[in-house]
């Protein structure tokens, strides 16, 4: 049992690959964890829940110039307990406060040990706990969802099913079975398949064509049906079905390699009936984003939803301004203003995040008390009320001049105090109209928005360069003036390599403006629009022959 002032070592399933498969306690020890100790087949998805002053570990065992033995891995698990109890009793003793814990579900200073699919089906999360266990280091264990049983669902494969099959086995196929020292029992095995039973084999695509043949030899039906999944429950999911004679020459053959699952049974064969994660309508498609980090979410996400495998590529990014201090002086005289005006979504979260860590006496909705709110249009307004503001002036035309008139006509007069709180480079078109009207205006800096980051534009030039992107998604003019300007002179022939997808009419025009045709847009300006648009197109008939694209995949699927 873990004692209040001491740490616990989680071994967690991560789940097969998609992130949404990993259990809820699971995600809440992950986003509560110090330190994640995490290999190659955890998704790098779910390292966005990770606190940001966590410590990431990478014990990957795969693309890894050193290769990183088990033994090592449990002694790194020891280590990292250890170091984090020290740091904890030395912190308590130098009266540093415990971070609050927000959500999540430990009580306790946590290591993360994040495990693909099950830590105790052929993860050697048995031997980890073993040693966290002769350490004298408390642990637990969250089981997660294995890909043995996973990646067959997601391939329309159950495990068992009524009149087919009544069990299933799940086995090693890492054993070479030609040798003596084999372990597995083959003739029982062969009889399960006999009989009609399931058999999923982790780790054995290498041996695959010995699995078949020893198979065979110990009496299994040729011509059973075997699967292999993929890379399971992933957009890069692939299936290949096949039988026990012929399995290993086509999964040679469509290039099928780890991490796979191998399934031998009858039920296989259901697949062809009740398939549906490879139906969805962009499944696989791998497309950019090019929203800022903030907005980029919701885009992504329903595109995943539908299958796709997504880059997000901000063209632009919010970040702090190159300094607090006009905002945090005009914070402090928040009561000296009549009216407070907000031009972004993005200008409310920054103030209202800067008033909650401030000094003041109210470090909320209250400080406001004694100022009047206008906010710029209908999102800015939603964000606000998010906040308990209830704007009091929303322009019916989200520009500079109509939030003048409808200032004026919501009583600003000559004499009286604004403040602005907003990214310095917007235009300046509504502090001059104020001040010409007599208003004492102060715009203050509550962030700064800068260009795409060089490094991923590299990544994005080398992957449309592999063929490895299908499209790319534009939400407005500025992402697309922004990411041309980014790329500079590779832009046109990097663009033209893809299909290129617009949220409505303007949008458009500034691409064909910039020499770039659209291939779809959407029939309703909005995300949802755009995305309807993406399915329909990559799911008509009528689509020009598609080439098979292969090569390097996007990074954060
Ligand atoms: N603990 C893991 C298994 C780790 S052993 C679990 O419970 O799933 C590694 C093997 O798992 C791979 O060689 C492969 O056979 C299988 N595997 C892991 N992830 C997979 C995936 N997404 N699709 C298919 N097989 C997968």
């Amino acid at each position: 049992m873990s004692k209040p002032e001491s740490v616990c070592v989680y071994l967690v399933g991560a789940g097969p690959g998609d992130p949404g498969l990993m259990s809820v306690r699971g995600l809440s020890l992950l986003q509560g964890a110090d330190v994640v100790v995490y290999d190659y087949l955890s998704s790098d998805r779910l390292l966005e829940h990770v606190r940001p002053d966590a410590e990431l570990v990478f014990v990957g065992k795969k693309g890894f110039e050193k290769h990183i033995g088990q033994d090592d891995i449990n002694r790194i698990l020891v280590e990292k307990a250890r170091e984090l109890e020290r740091r904890m009793r030395d912190e308590a003793v130098r009266g540093v406060p415990r971070r609050a814990e927000g959500r999540c579900a430990q009580a306790v200073p946590s290591v993360v040990r994040l495990k693909g699919g099950d830590p105790f089906v052929f993860g050697r999360g048995g031997e980890e706990a073993l040693a966290l266990a002769e350490a004298g280091i408390p642990f637990e264990v969250v089981p997660g969802v294995t890909s043995g049983i996973a990646a067959c669902a997601y391939a329309g494969i159950p495990v068992t099913h009524r009149g087919v099959s009544t069990s299933v086995t799940l086995v090693t196929g890492n054993e070479d079975p030609s040798k003596d020292a084999s372990t597995l029992d083959w003739p029982s095995l062969a009889g399960l398949v006999k009989r009609g039973a399931t058999v999923c084999f982790y780790m054995g695509v290498r041996n695959l064509s010995l699995i078949s043949e020893k198979l065979a030899e110990c009496g299994a039906p040729s011509d059973i049906p075997v699967a292999l999944v993929q890379w399971g429950t992933t957009t890069r999911q692939r299936t290949c079905v096949a039988t026990l004679e012929t399995a290993a020459r086509r999964a040679r053959e469509e290039g099928i390699e780890a991490p796979a699952i191998i399934v031998v049974g009858s039920v296989a064969a259901l697949r062809e009936r009740i398939a549906w994660f490879e139906d969805r309508p962009l499944f696989g498609k791998r497309l950019v984003v090019t929203r800022s980090r903030e907005q980029a979410g919701s885009l992504g996400s329903l595109l995943r939803e539908q299958g796709a495998e997504v880059f997000e590529l901000p063209t632009i990014s919010i970040v702090d301004p190159e300094s607090f201090e006009p905002l945090d002086d005009a914070l402090s005289r928040l009561d000296s203003y009549d009216w407070l005006i907000f031009t972004s979504v993005n200008g409310v979260e920054r103030f209202f995040d800067r008033l909650s860590g401030s000094e003041l006496r109210f470090r909320d909705a209250r400080a406001l008390a004694g100022c009047r709110v206008a906010a710029i249009g209908p999102a800015t307004a939603a964000k606000l009320r998010s906040h308990g503001i209830a704007a009091d002036v929303v322009p019916a035309e989200y520009r500079a001049e109509a939030v003048h008139g409808a200032l004026r006509d919501a009583g600003f007069a000559s004499g009286q105090r604004v403040l602005i709180p907003r990214a310095l480079e917007a235009r300046e078109v509504l502090p001059q109209l104020l001040s010409a009207d007599g208003g004492e205006v102060d715009v203050v800096p509550s962030y700064r928005t800068v260009a795409a980051d060089p490094e991923h534009l590299r990544e994005f030039a080398s992957l449309v360069e592999a063929g490895s992107i299908d499209g790319v998604t534009f939400a407005s003019s500025s992402a697309v003036r922004n990411l041309v300007e980014a790329l500079g002179d590779a832009a046109g022939a990097l663009l033209r390599r893809v299909e290129i997808f617009s949220i409505g009419p303007i949008t458009s025009d500034t691409i064909e403006q910039a020499g770039l045709t659209v291939a779809a847009q959407a029939a309703e300006f909005t995300i949802p629009g755009l995305v309807d648009a993406l399915c329909e197109h990559f799911t008509s008939d009528d689509r020009p022959g598609e080439e098979q694209r292969a090569g390097a995949s996007p990074k954060g699927v």
